[in-house]
C-alpha cells in the first residue's frame, strides 16, 4: 500500500483501501494461526473489512488487544451454543424492508448494508455486508413513503450498516425527504464512523447536516484506545454544528467489562463532549458467546461507577429485547419503612429519607 498523507486523511481512500484479507492484515499485526484459519472458515458467515485507520490502532503483537478483538475473526465464533440469527426479531418488526418499528412513535431505518469495518459482535451481522439487505433508491423511497403515511412516527433513526458510508448527496436526499414530512420531529444518525473512520466527518458534511436540524448523532466507542485525536476532531466538528453527540457501547468481555476501563472510556468521552448514553448487554447472537458478560456482573460494574465519576459520565446499562429496551439498574431504593424511604448511598450506607404517606 502506498499513500500520501492526503490519501490517508481522505475517507474515500480509506474505504477503497480497507484491509480484507490475511495479507493486508499482516502489514499491521502478526496474524495468529487461529486468526488465519478463522478468516478462511468464517469468510462466508460474516464479512471482514477494516479501515487502514482503525487497523493502525491495533497492537501488532497482543492477541488480547481490544481493537483487534473487535474486528479480527477467531475460531471461537464457531463455538456458540446459544446464539441466534436475529435475537431482536427485527425482521418481524419491519412493515417494509429495513424499517424496524418496536415503539409506536419511532423507527430505526436501516438505510444501507455497508459499514467501514465489520464488528465481530454486530447485532445486525445477518444483514450488514450482505447484498440481500442493500437499499436501492426505490427501496429507500418506499421506506420514506411508509414513514410519510404513518403520522405517529416523530423520531427516525437512520442506521444500517452505517448511513455515513453514503455520499453527502445521497444522505442529503434522504434528509430532505424526511424533513418534508411534518410529523417527523427528530432525525438521528447511528454511526460508528467517528470511531472507525473519523475522516468521514468533514466540515462539508457538517454544514449539510445542520440544514436539517434537529439532527442528533449516536456513535459507538467501546474502548479508551479508540479516543484518538482524530476521533476528538470528528466529535468537535459535529458538536460545533449544533449536533448533540451521544455514545452507545456494547459491554464486551475482556474489552471493556472492568470498572477502570469503563471509567476511562466514559470520562474520555465526556472530555470530547460526547455523552455516554447507553451500554448494551451483548445479545444472544450467533458467534458471540465469548463476548458475553453475565448480567449480574454488568450491573455490579455500573453500580461501582456510581460516586466514582460525574453522574452524567455514567451510561445506562440496557438489555434490548424484541419488546423494547429494559434498563438493568442496581436498586438504590431499598423500600419503605413507615414514613421513611430507605435508600443506599454510593458508599453503600443506608439512608432514610422522611417521606410521609
Ligand atoms: S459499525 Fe455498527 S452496524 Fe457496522 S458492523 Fe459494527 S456494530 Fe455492526
Amino acid at each position: 500500500m502506498t499513500e500520501s498523507e492526503g490519501d490517508w486523511e481522505s475517507w474515500t481512500w480509506q474505504m477503497q483501501n480497507r484491509v480484507d484479507g490475511v495479507e493486508g492484515l499482516a502489514s499491521y499485526i502478526s496474524v495468529s494461526e487461529d486468526e488465519c484459519k478463522a478468516m478462511e472458515e468464517l469468510a462466508t458467515h460474516f464479512r471482514f473489512r477494516i479501515t487502514p485507520y482503525y487497523a493502525s490502532l491495533m497492537d501488532a503483537d497482543d492477541l488480547h488487544c481490544p481493537i483487534r478483538r473487535q474486528v479480527v475473526p477467531r475460531m471461537v465464533e464457531l463455538a456458540d451454543a446459544a446464539g441466534l440469527r436475529d435475537p431482536l426479531d427485527e425482521e418481524e418488526h419491519s412493515p417494509v424492508k429495513n424499517v424496524i418499528r418496536v415503539y409506536p412513535d419511532r423507527v430505526a431505518f436501516c438505510v444501507n448494508n455497508e459499514c467501514a469495518i465489520y464488528c465481530r459482535y454486530c447485532l445486525r451481522k445477518r444483514m450488514v455486508g450482505s447484498e440481500e439487505w442493500s437499499m436501492k433508491k426505490r427501496e429507500l423511497a418506499r421506506g420514506i413513503q411508509w414513514i410519510r403515511q404513518t403520522p405517529a412516527i416523530r423520531d427516525v433513526l437512520l442506521t444500517g450498516g452505517d448511513p455515513l458510508t453514503y455520499s453527502d448527496a445521497r444522505l442529503e436526499w434522504i434528509l430532505q425527504e424526511l424533513r418534508s414530512i411534518p410529523h417527523v420531529e427528530i432525525i438521528r444518525l447511528g454511526t460508528r464512523l467517528p470511531v472507525t473512520l473519523p475522516y468521514r466527518i468533514t466540515p462539508e458534511l457538517c454544514s449539510m447536516l445542520q440544514k436539517y436540524h434537529p439532527i442528533w448523532v449516536n456513535t459507538h466507542f467501546n474502548h479508551p484506545k479508540e479516543l484518538t485525536a482524530e476521533a476528538a476532531r470528528a466529535a468537535d466538528l459535529l458538536t460545533k454544528a449544533g449536533i448533540p453527540v451521544g455514545n452507545q457501547s456494547v459491554l464486551l468481555k475482556g474489552i471493556n467489562d472492568d470498572v477502570e476501563t469503563m471509567k476511562r472510556l466514559c470520562e474520555g468521552l465526556v472530555r470530547m463532549r460526547v455523552r455516554p448514553y447507553y451500554v448494551y448487554q451483548a445479545q444472544l447472537l450467533d458467534g458471540t458467546e465469548h463476548f458475553r458478560v453475565r448480567i449480574e456482573d454488568g450491573i455490579a460494574l455500573f453500580r461501582a461507577l456510581r460516586g466514582r465519576t460525574s453522574g452524567f459520565a455514567i451510561p445506562q446499562y440496557i438489555l434490548d429485547t424484541p419488546h423494547g429496551k429494559v434498563p438493568l439498574d442496581h436498586a438504590f431504593v431499598k423500600g419503605r419503612d413507615g414514613d421513611d424511604i430507605v435508600v443506599e448511598t454510593f458508599e453503600g450506607l443506608e439512608w432514610r429519607e422522611r417521606n410521609p404517606l
